[in-house]
């Protein structure tokens, strides 16, 4: 049989290594350069492989395709395959036949997808479980299931990986939310998107459960249609009749899996949004085993994930809190939403045509002053100069954090969740994120 695996990153080494354990005969191709740490591992494994496009007669030789979740369907090598009916699996579905007797938690929804995964491996590996990290977070699923099986699985997918899923099955589901997002994949359309987050559902049986936010636009009415076999927690963010979980009086409640309490205080994560977070991962938690006692202990200690809302350090009573992650308006409304102290908020970067408006009563509210960080300020002084609030205008990492120490007076908070995509003065979010940290940590060396 002849596996032909496209796209030669993480999930494509994983699957053509999994794919030749299981005695298949693998062709890795990749239409653009692939990166020199992916092509050492190949060639040490004796891999075939071509970069820099597609030999067509080796994919029309193929029985069957493992494409990267990062391959649009549109792609004219994927539109060739499909009219010639040869099956095309995303890498989860591959890696899922070889499963055997382990178990998965499968998180998917447009936002908290990393932070809920991390947050229920924390927990898992507490609890003492036999646990891998796999999926969207970074790490090859089938490269697990090769060389490294695990009795348990937490899967990060996004709806790209669950488009190119068909057997595969999730023994415990989690839906977060659904909001618009990457449409330009579903042809504009946000029921195509809604259908492919639906995805998660499919082969469920009674046993499994399906753990979900009653508060979204969309779910509630899809389940109305899909009707799923596994058991259904939907949890909200207050009491509500039918809840699985929500917080109450001070109070983070579950009523199922199992009933479960701790106070609201407790919880490591910040905000609304990782309220949310936390119920799905604590249900999932319950679901899968782990006792009370140590969901509680996980909730508690879970450090977060870097770059969301990740404390750096408290200096001379500031706390400076780095959200790089928060490209886009609604991440930043969230962070904000969920700062108790006094605020500085540094914002901007490359602007993908944000609408700010959504956040100036919360950023009169919270901030006492605001660091402007991109190549290009102007339109942040046009939507934010009439807030009154001081300005400082700065166009690097070591400038902006030096500007902040001027705002800041101990109690404040500096936050970084900047609404932008960071490509103007940074690599990406993380390279942000990380010259951030060390400014603050060292900016005084
Ligand atoms: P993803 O992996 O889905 O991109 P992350 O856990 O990395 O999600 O969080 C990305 C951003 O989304 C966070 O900075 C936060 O602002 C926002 N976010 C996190 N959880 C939620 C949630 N449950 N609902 C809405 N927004 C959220």
């Amino acid at each position: 049989m002849k596996l032909v695996v496209l796209g030669a990153a993480e999930s494509g080494i994983g699957a053509a290594i999994l794919a030749r354990k299981q005695g298949y005969e693998v062709f890795v191709s990749d239409n653009g350069s692939i990166r020199e740490q992916f092509k050492a591992t190949l060639e040490a494994r004796g891999l075939p492989y071509e970069e820099g496009g597609h030999t067509e007669s080796r994919l029309a030789e193929a029985d069957v395709i493992v494409k990267s979740p990062g391959i649009p369907d549109t792609a004219p090598a994927i539109q060739a395959l499909r009219s010639k009916g040869t099956p095309i699996l995303s890498e989860i579905e591959f890696a899922g036949r070889y499963l055997s007797a382990s178990r998965t938690i499968c998180i998917t929804g447009s936002n908290g997808k990393t932070t809920t995964t991390s947050l229920i491996y924390h927990i898992l590996q507490k609890a003492g479980f036999d646990v891998g990290l796999a999926g969207n977070i970074g790490h090859s699923l089938a490269l697990q299931v090769a060389e490294t099986p695990h009795e348990w699985y937490v899967v990060e997918l996004s709806s790209f990986q669950l488009d190119n899923m068909y057997d595969f099955r999730a023994d415990i589901a989690v839906l977060l939310n659904i909001t618009p997002d990457h449409l330009d994949r579903y042809d504009f359309c946000m029921q195509n998107y809604v259908e492919s987050k639906m995805r998660i559902l499919r082969n469920q049986r009674p046993e499994d459960f399906f753990i979900y936010w009653r508060g979204d636009e969309y779910i509630p009415t899809e389940l109305r249609k899909v009707r799923p076999a596994s058991r259904c927690l939907g949890f909200s963010d207050t009491c509500e009749e039918g809840s699985s979980g929500y917080a109450d009086a001070g109070t983070f409640r579950l009523a199922a899996p199992a009933d479960f309490s701790m106070p609201l205080s407790d919880l490591s994560l910040p905000g609304r949004h990782n309220l949310r977070n936390c119920l799905a991962a604590a249900s999932a938690a319950l679901a899968a085993g782990v006792p009370a006692e140590v969901v509680r202990a996980g909730l508690q200690d879970f450090p977060g994930v870097e770059h969301r809302l990740e404390r750096v350090a408290e200096v001379g009573g500031v706390l400076y809190i780095n959200d790089s992650k928060a490209t886009n308006v609604d991440a930043c409304r969230c962070a904000l939403d969920s700062m108790t102290r006094p605020t500085i908020l540094i914002l901007g970067g490359k602007d993908k045509g944000n609408d700010y408006a959504a956040i100036q009563s919360l950023v009169r509210e919270k901030c006492k002053a605001l660091v402007f960080l991109g190549a290009d300020n102007a339109k942040l002084h046009a939507c934010f100069g009439e807030t009154g609030l001081p300005i400082a205008d700065t166009h690097s990492m070591a400038a902006c954090v030096a500007a902040c120490r001027q705002f800041a007076t101990a109690g404040d908070v500096v936050l970084l969740s900047p609404c932008c995509a960071s490509f103007d003065l940074f690599r990406n979010m993380e390279d942000r994120g990380e010259q951030f940290k060390d400014c603050v940590l060292h900016g005084d060396d």
